[in-house]
């Protein structure tokens, strides 16, 4: 993971912003657990429609939560060949603020390998905390910065029901991050 470079500095304020939100309020009734479940056995037995159909419960858990509008889903079965690559599209997923969708798609485009279900859950959390830039912090722009990234962690390790790792960070000339994988998964 890899974060954005700053911005000009119209939009400095804002990313410094999302770079100090490090965590999010977290529901307490455990349905996003449930779903996550039966997200994954979707992938295992399921089909497209019940993966989707998942995921749709899963936004729609998460955006009552937030008291966001609910973004559409769309479940595809391999990355499509055009994507836009202007922002926000990742290697299993994108989202557009525009029409307030996320797609995930189940394999990669070049190597045609299957999506893990650690994977497509992160990937449709990640998605989702770029629509609750917009829609709960009214950020103009989404950026993935170091804060991003832990509160997209927040929402996943909680969704899984794993515990949540700290992130350990490394600077990269230009103000940008890497995480330091060995450090954080060693969890000094
Ligand atoms: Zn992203």
């Amino acid at each position: 993971m890899l974060t954005d470079a700053p911005p000009r500095k119209s939009n400095l304020a804002a990313f410094r912003e999302s770079e100090r939100i490090k965590t999010l309020d977290l529901p307490h009734d455990g349905h996003l657990q449930g779903i996550a479940k039966s997200i994954e056995s979707a992938m295992t037995t399921g089909t497209g429609a019940d993966v989707r159909r998942a995921c749709k419960e899963f936004l729609e858990q998460t955006s009552e939560f937030y008291s966001v509008p609910a973004c559409g889903i769309r479940v595809l079965a391999a990355r499509p060949l055009r994507v836009r690559e202007n922002w926000a599209t990742e290697l299993f997923g994108d989202y557009h603020p525009e029409t307030m969708l996320i797609r995930l798609w189940m394999r990669t485009a070049v190597r045609k390998e299957v999506t893990s279900f650690g994977t497509f859950l992160s990937t449709l959390c990640h998605e989702f905390c770029h629509h609750l830039d917009f829609k709960q912090f009214g950020f103009t722009d989404s950026w993935h910065t170091r804060g991003f990234y832990e509160r997209a962690a927040v929402l996943y390790h909680y969704a899984r029901g794993t515990p949540p790792k700290k992130l350990f960070w490394v600077a990269l000339p230009g103000g940008r991050w890497r995480i330091d994988w060995p450090t954080t998964n060693r969890g000094a």
